[in-house]
């Protein structure tokens, strides 16, 4: 299970729309084992398959390491839909397409998904805060949406150094990147 390349903030690949999944291919569950493999490597707790560029629609994440939600189960979700969603709330939210950048985002506090697994069956989850906030977070990505585009104009204008440095490569993350000073060469 190779660690992949993950594309950081400038690249297109975090800006399209990933396609739904028709079914469970031995080209797709390699790309979720990958995808764990490198978001474990990452030190990250969600990975959507734009950010090692792969326009389909999955998902994996892992809070099992987290305080709040100690020994939750790793969760693949292909082809996740919002059905419903109650109340708000804010928490800083970082990526790891977008290093040393962090910013408060608000999101629904609670959130009802529908998705396919691992095993392609269909699956809804009622999901509250920090775990709601990563799908979200992830779902966003499957729409080539950043947390970025939830801020107010004025709150991202003060991340444009960083996010200019790290479009031109010049950042240091302990994983794999492609950039976007890369892709345009
Ligand atoms: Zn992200």
């Amino acid at each position: 299970m190779p660690v992949l390349p993950i594309y950081t903030y400038g690249t297109t690949q975090l800006r399209r729309k990933a396609q739904p999944v028709k079914e469970l291919t031995d080209e797709i569950i390699a790309l979720i084992m990958d995808m764990f493999e490198t978001m474990h490597h990452a030190n990250g707790i969600g990975l959507a398959a734009n950010q090692v560029g792969v326009l389909r629609r999955v998902i994996v994440i892992d809070l099992s390491e987290m305080e709040e939600t100690k020994g939750l189960k790793p969760l693949v979700l292909i082809n996740p839909l919002v059905v419903s969603d109650e109340g708000t709330w804010s928490m800083e939210e970082g990526c790891l397409s977008i290093p040393d950048v962090r910013h408060e985002v608000e999101r629904s506090e609670k959130i009802t998904v529908k998705f396919k697994n691992a095993d392609f069956r269909d699956v809804q989850l009622e999901a509250g805060g920090i775990l709601a906030r990563v799908i979200l977070h992830e779902i966003d990505h499957l729409n080539g949406i950043l947390f970025l585009d939830h801020l107010a104009a004025a709150d991202k204008k003060t991340h444009a150094p960083a996010l200019r440095k790290i479009q031109k490569g010049e950042f240091e993350v302990s994983y794999p990147v492609v950039t976007a000073a890369e892709v345009a060469v």
